[in-house]
């Protein structure tokens, strides 16, 4: 007899293990609290104009292709390849900076600003990539059932590596490149893991081999919301059933399972097996009221960066910007070591525009869509946001002034999401935009595991438990915890 699956949450991890389940022959069915799926890969439309409202691109393409593979489906979206990958600009130079795959194109930009830039991006790159082979399969796509059988993997990994467990990805960048440009623009990619260069691990420069050499970048054809709209399709073929603005807010259990997840109104789900998407820390303290993630445990965890996310549609075309495009200050170090935890330092934001419209057809004709994405502290940092207003405004024009251009009066939709929306929308604590950080004690092991500590038949999948933030990282996710339920289906069979 198949069993009932009960998943909570509709975010990309949540999604791609009930496709996996379904196909399997699983009954699939989804609680979510908002009106839509997706979670944080979600969408915005309005008079005309489609906005994403976070991921605007992902990486290791090929863990898309093994999980429709695993699901034996066709790919259900299609995908183009980045080149350039983004542009970056500096506050107070006209040069802008377009960051190129390809490596002679690439290193032109650096002419008279790093010598010898190709053979020492070389020397770093390779690097990167034994730091990533070296790593993804013993570290990064595997279950764990203890410690002490993650750190017998972790001695596994090439000792000549663990110089660099000793430092910052800034550090590393200085071994390979002395110009501020250079370190900066290579060292950007930290952000993506929520942190900063000065406080992410240098083992993660892996990424940059991600970034640069193994996959690049990958934007998905009419919006990076068609992933979530062709998996729930896929869904739906299936059978699985969706119930929305249904929020879980506790439980009941009988010894070692849980039995039902209560929501909002009373309502009791019951099922076989639970699947919770919601933040792995969060939902055991918040839901399941576990005193190892009670609120005192959780403040004291660490957290990533909050994202202050502004939508604009305006009423004109912007020839002079990419599709992705970074614009720094002149303050880098200053600004990344104080950004997490300082609230007064939104004056001169840095900040990630995605011109949506450049590549899909999402605004109206002779128009754009417009995404800002500003790393932000998060709400244990800078609790009050009632000055949201203000910092999107200065962001709008210092965007202005930098293109040129005051689109001020061209602006026709206008929204943004401060750290506060993004915990109420989606349970992220504290408006934490990726979770729980990556922090060595955070990771693998002792990342929230994926499955429950007490109740044998409930399990998570997510940004916060195993392996990490970021899509491809989800679907990883996905296929580790589904490992795990179909072991604990096999062992309960007999
Ligand atoms: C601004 C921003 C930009 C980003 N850009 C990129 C990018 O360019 N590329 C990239 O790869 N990644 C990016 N990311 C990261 C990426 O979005 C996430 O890592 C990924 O989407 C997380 O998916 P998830 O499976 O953890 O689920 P989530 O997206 O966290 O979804 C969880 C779902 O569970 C629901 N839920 C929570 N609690 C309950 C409850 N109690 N009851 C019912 N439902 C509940 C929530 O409403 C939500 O829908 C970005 C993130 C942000 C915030």
């Amino acid at each position: 007899m198949s069993k009932d699956v009960l998943i909570i949450g509709t975010g990309l991890g949540g999604l791609a293990t009930g496709l996996r389940l379904a196909t399997r022959g699983y009954k699939i069915i989804f609680i979510e609290k908002e009106s839509q799926p997706g979670g944080r890969l979600n969408q915005i439309k309005k008079e005309g104009f489609t906005f994403d409202i976070g991921p605007s691109f992902f990486s290791m393409p090929y863990e898309f292709e093994e999980f429709v593979k695993n699901c034996g489906i066709k790919m259900p979206f299609e995908f183009n390849e980045l080149e350039p990958i983004y542009t970056v600009h500096f506050k107070g130079s006209n040069k802008r900076f377009t960051l190129y795959k390809n490596i002679d194109k690439l290193s032109a930009q650096f002419e008279n600003i790093e010598p010898n830039f190709k053979s020492r991006f070389i020397s770093y790159l390779n690097k990167c990539k034994e730091l990533y082979w070296d790593t993804i399969d013993i570290v990064i796509k595997r279950n764990f059932d203890s410690v002490p059988e993650y750190l017998k993997s972790l001695i596994q990994v090439n000792p000549k590596h663990f110089p660099v467990l000793f430092k910052t990805f800034w550090k590393q960048t200085g071994k390979y490149f002395k110009s501020k440009e250079a370190r900066q623009i290579i060292s950007l990619i930290a952000f993506f893991l929520g942190r900063t260069p000065f406080d992410t691990n240098a083992v993660y420069t892996l990424l940059s081999y991600i970034e640069f050499l193994n996959t690049g970048y990958y934007n998905v054809k009419n919006g990076m919301y068609t992933i979530v709209q062709s998996i729930v399709n896929e869904l739906k073929k299936l059978n699985a059933l969706f119930y929305y603005n249904t929020e879980i807010v506790d439980f009941k259990s009988d010894n070692n399972k849980l039995t039902a997840l209560i929501d909002q109104n009373g309502n009791k789900w019951e099922a076989d097996i639970f699947v919770i998407n919601s933040d792995a820390a969060f939902f055991r303290g918040n839901v399941l009221k576990r005193k190892q993630f009670s609120e005192d445990r959780l403040r004291k965890m660490n957290w990533t960066m909050g994202y202050l996310t502004i939508y604009l549609g305006i009423s004109k075309k912007l020839p002079q910007v990419e599709h992705h495009n970074y614009f720094l200050g002149d303050n880098y170090e200053e600004y990344s070591k104080d950004i997490m935890v300082n609230p007064y330092t939104l004056e001169k934001p840095y900040y990630y525009v995605n011109v949506l419209s450049k590549n899909n057809n999402c605004a109206p004709i002779g128009s754009e869509s417009l995404i800002f994405v500003c790393p932000v502290p998060n709400l244990l940092y800078k609790p009050d946001w009632s000055d949201k207003e203000e910092i999107v405004n200065s962001i709008i024009n210092d965007f202005s002034e930098r293109i040129g251009e005051n689109i001020s009066d061209k602006i026709v939709v206008k929204l943004s999401y401060t750290p506060e929306d993004w915990q109420n929308k989606f349970n992220l604590y504290k408006g934490a935009g990726l979770g729980l950080s990556h922090k060595l004690n955070q990771i693998g092991a002792f990342r929230p595991k994926n499955y429950d500590e007490i109740y044998r038949n409930t399990f998570y999948v997510g940004a916060s438990t195993i392996p990490g933030a970021g899509l491809p990282m989800s679907i990883i996710s996905s296929k580790l915890v589904v490992e795990r339920i179909c072991n604990y289906a096999k062992d309960s069979k007999q």
